[in-house]
């Protein structure tokens, strides 16, 4: 079990146009820090506190993605730094992403977290919404939509898998021909980020596979 071997063997094999975001969550500074030390810029969390900490203790030109579930109430504590939110998932949290974005004097980017799995998830707008989403935004000076998020079911049945980030995939270009903010499509995780990648994502958020199993 190497890190950094395999963090340069994913990087290798990921084509270089797509982002990899080291989905860093339940990792130790040190763990972070041998991925950094690779060169590698881009880290994943998705708890507020842990988040906040990591910030605080690591270089400070880490560049911070929140991919979890995120509470209108935090948002204030990651306002100031957060570098690209991909779980918009309520108008009442765009709200107070722009209000907070506003008072820190800057632009937050954010991705719409789109529900396409079969799970019985609370969270994600649904795929037949994007378009108002998008105008809903558009109230906003200081936030920025400039792209999609989707997890798959969790499955080992692959047409599932690929069907759900081929939905996925064609809403995404589908805005993309009418909004020039439109670049990211964020899909694909350690279990099923080759598919999501024959499926056109442009940015994988992977864990396990870098740092190994969580505890
Ligand atoms: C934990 C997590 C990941 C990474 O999961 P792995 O299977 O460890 O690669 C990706 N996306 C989100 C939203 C997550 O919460």
């Amino acid at each position: 079990m190497n890190i950094s071997s395999n963090f340069q063997s994913i990087r290798k094999n990921v084509p270089q146009h797509i982002d990899i975001i080291a989905v860093s969550k339940n990792q130790t500074y040190k763990k972070i820090q041998s991925v950094y030390e690779l060169g590698h810029k881009i880290f994943g969390e998705n708890r507020i506190k842990e988040l906040v900490g990591k910030y605080n203790h690591l270089p400070k030109d880490i560049e911070w993605h929140m991919i979890g579930h995120l509470q209108t109430n935090k948002v204030k504590k990651i306002a100031s730094f957060v570098s690209l939110i991909h779980s918009l998932d309520s108008l009442k949290l765009m709200e107070e992403i722009n209000k907070r974005a506003q008072q820190n004097d800057r632009t937050i980017n954010c991705l719409l977290q789109i529900h396409i799995g079969k799970e019985e998830s609370k969270f994600g707008f649904s795929i037949n919404n994007i378009e108002n989403i998008i105008e809903e935004s558009m109230q906003y000076q200081n936030i920025k939509i400039t792209g999609l998020m989707g997890m798959a079911t969790f499955t080992d049945k692959q047409e599932q898998i690929q069907s759900e980030f081929r939905s996925l995939k064609k809403s995404f270009e589908k805005i993309k021909g009418i909004n020039e903010n439109f670049s990211v499509l964020s899909m694909g995780m350690s279990g099923d980020y080759k598919i999501a990648i024959q499926e056109g994502s442009t940015m994988v958020r992977i864990g396990s596979s870098i740092f190994g199993k969580r505890n």
